[in-house]
């Protein structure tokens, strides 16, 4: 150590706080001087005492980051600034977690971990004159201690820090309780120190004797392991028995199972209470193997057993690092060994190279996060990189989409400025605000910002969306060419947005405006499904013509019923009521003959109807044949139905139809039917004029593919054609 610049250190932070004095009337640079010391016995490093020396002087004097830098060299204005960064984070919170992301932003400010240490050493001496402060003081700073310094020290490995921390702070935050327990030590501590000592000598006798060279320490657990154990256990202090702890420090890993061995052939182990942390050391590389046993007089204890670099690593976690670079503890074995456990310490927290760290003594544990307050003083973890408007989102969405402005740390920012470690974030919001633009989908980092500010977009702008999306959806379409009028096609419309999972076309437009759905994967999906329909919709419409003249004729034949039909002259018989039979439909043309029927007037039928042909002639000579012939002229359609015959197959109706509308014929009705056996039979009812027009229907209907006859109905098959 270069004591000149030490003292240098000592007398510029004098200077610096010359007048100040601390609460307890004792000049500043008293408490500067302490925390070096604490530094030291840390094992810190020169820079380090240097700047524990300096700690407080930018904080609290004007003195800056230049001057110590050119006085004393850039790590030492480093770590100085950093200890300052630390000193000014407010501390507020209640919450767990708030208390984790406050221990996690503290490490994610200090870029180099001695930073924390010094700091750890300001806060120890701090909390052991927090005496002179007042009761509002000591019971913050024992709270933050005991829920941000203690834990960080913990991490970091270092027992006896940790331990002073937590007693200190017990001692203002429940004066009480901490008061009970060392009346109680008190009381006991003749008997407790004569056991210890009982315990001391028996175990240092049987080592002596077996030839281990071991070192014994008893000591008193500190008190707020007691206290914690009373409230786990709920305990009077009187009903914890192990207030004892010894400890037997060796040369070796073998020789720690050696004494663990004696120790249990010595006194009765309580089972369940054996500790292996030399083979599984704890997360921040403690190591140590721990029992429990039974003395004689019935007093259970704990043993500790571990080696001296375990024993130095245990009291003084990291900052052991230094003790042995500076060399003023002697090495045992290779420095690889030695230096292990911060190796794995460092690759348990991150990924980055362990050499990297002995060289910079940097750490950067918390690289994807950043942590900022907000007014009140809560912790936010926002993503590295984040901007005011993942904190505004994080906060509330409400707060986002009505923010009209930033500031950090009491300055105005724009929307894009990148958040740092403790930056105090403050958002102005506005009932007037036009809401989130379309650009912070890029400026936000978390993807809760984007999904909120999505969401407003998809709400509150659906009239602007449907505008953008029907834009998008029509630009898309133009630049393939295709017909947008087709695509939103009435008719068409409901299947095509069933394709695309929409009840609407504003909704499917909505959907393409805030980024739901792309316009591409829109009309990709639409224009397919058009394409499928559009074939047998074409097809479809020749049924639907078809059908449709049928509907019409059958409606102008309502009309016409009633009125006599002519065209067909009964022989002896005017104006008598004609009808026309519905088994064989004759047209003008066929040959025909008159049933007279009871009560109905004449029924016409052809003369090969199988009705006529099957009644026994008889029946004619009874009268009730009688001959009919057809009118000269003849302006009247007649229906008639026939069949057509064909081998089974697809498109044969279309076929059909398709022939009977280019013919123009009058059809009434189109039903096919398959008889199972590969065979079609289409079912026509039209109307004629005439049988020559039957028959030009009958041959055209013939020349279809796969048919193999046209039949009308009723006629007799021995008279078929
Ligand atoms: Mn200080």
């Amino acid at each position: 150590m270069d004591v000149e610049r030490i003292t240098s250190a000592y007398e510029y932070a004098r200077a610096a706080h010359e007048g100040q004095l601390r609460k307890d009337g004792s000049p500043y640079v008293t408490h500067c001087v302490a925390a070096a010391q604490i530094a030291l016995e840390m094992g810190l490093d020169e820079d380090s005492i240097v700047a524990s020396l300096l700690h407080d002087v930018i904080e609290d004097t004007s003195s800056g980051y230049d001057e110590l830098s050119r006085l004393f060299g850039a790590t030492v204005a480093d770590l100085v600034e950093g200890v300052t960064k630390l000193t000014r984070v407010q501390y507020t919170s209640k919450e767990d977690e708030q208390m984790e992301n406050m221990r996690k932003m503290l490490m994610a400010m200090t870029k180099d971990i001695r930073v924390i240490l010094i700091k750890i050493a300001d806060r120890l001496h701090n909390m052991r004159t927090m005496e002179y402060q007042t009761e509002e003081k000591q019971r913050t700073k024992s709270l933050e201690t005991m829920e941000i310094y203690a834990p960080l020290a913990h991490r970091l490995g270092m027992q006896r820090a940790k331990w002073e921390l937590e007693d200190l702070s017990l001692k203002y935050l429940d004066p009480e309780g901490y008061q009970e327990i060392t009346d109680v030590l008190d009381t006991k501590m003749q008997v407790l120190e004569e056991f210890m000592h009982s315990v001391d000598s028996q175990i240092e006798a049987r080592l002596s004797s077996d030839h281990i060279n071991a070192t014994v320490y008893s000591r008193i657990k500190h008190i707020y392991s007691i206290y914690r154990k009373m409230y786990a256990q709920k305990l009077d202090i009187n009903g914890i028995f192990d207030l004892c702890a010894f400890r037997v420090i060796v040369d070796t890993i073998p020789d720690c199972y050696n004494v663990l061995g004696i120790i249990h052939d010595m006194f009765k182990p309580v089972p369940g209470r054996f500790k292996d942390y030399i083979s599984t050391p704890k997360p921040n590389m403690y190591q140590s193997v721990h029992t429990t046993v039974i003395g004689s007089e019935g007093i259970p204890f704990e043993v500790q057993i571990r080696t001296w670099e375990m024993h130095r690593m245990a009291e003084y976690g990291i900052a052991a690092h230094w003790k042995y670079k500076m060399g003023n503890v002697p090495v045992k074995s290779g420095d690889e060994e030695n230096y292990a456990w911060i190796r794995r310490l460092l690759e348990s927290q991150q990924e980055s190279d362990a050499t990297d760290f002995f060289h910079n003594m940097k750490i950067d544990m918390f690289a994807d996060e950043v942590f900022v307050f907000s007014p009140k003083g809560d912790v936010i973890n926002l993503p590295a990189g984040a901007t005011p408007i993942d904190f505004a989102y994080s906060i509330h969405s409400g707060v986002g989409n009505t923010m009209v402005g930033a500031s950090v740390n009491g300055r105005i920012v724009t929307f894009d400025h990148v958040l740092q470690n403790g930056d105090i974030v403050e958002i102005r919001t506005s009932k007037n605000a036009p809401g989130p633009s379309r650009d912070w989908l890029t400026l936000a980092k978390s993807g809760s910002a984007r999904t909120k500010i999505k969401q407003w977009f998809k709400k509150e702008r659906r009239e602007e969306n449907i505008e953008t999306g029907r834009a998008m959806f029509e630009a898309e379409a133009h630049s393939r060419n295709l017909s947008v009028t087709a695509l939103t096609n009435e008719e068409m419309l409901p299947l095509l947005l069933k394709r695309v999972s929409f009840p609407t076309l504003d909704d499917l437009y909505a959907a393409i405006g805030y980024g739901g759905m792309t316009a591409t994967r829109a009309v990709n999906r639409m224009n397919d499904e058009l394409q499928r329909h559009q074939k047998s919709a074409e097809k479809k419409t020749v049924v639907d013509k078809v059908n449709e003249a049928a509907e019409r004729r059958n409606q102008q034949e309502a009309h016409r019923r009633g009125k006599p039909v002519h065209g067909v002259l009964v022989e002896g018989l005017d104006n008598c009521l004609i009808k026309f039979s519905r088994c064989c439909t004759p047209v003008p043309g066929d040959d025909i003959v008159g049933y007279i029927t009871r009560g109905q007037g004449v029924s016409i039928h052809r003369r090969d109807c199988e009705n006529y042909l099957r009644h026994p002639h008889s029946m004619e000579e009874d009268g009730r044949w009688i001959p009919v012939s057809w009118a000269d002229e003849i302006d009247d359609t007649y229906n008639t139905n026939i069949t057509v015959v064909s081998t089974e197959r697809q498109g044969l109706v279309l076929d059909v139809a398709t022939i009977l509308n280019a013919l123009n014929s009058k059809v009434r009705s189109l039903n096919a039917r398959d008889t199972g056996d590969g065979l079609s039979l289409v079912a026509v009812s039209l109307e004629v004029h005439s049988l020559s027009e039957l028959q030009s229907i009958i041959n055209r209907l013939s020349g279809i593919r796969g048919v193999s006859q046209v039949v009308r109905n009723g006629a007799s098959q021995k008279d078929q054609q």
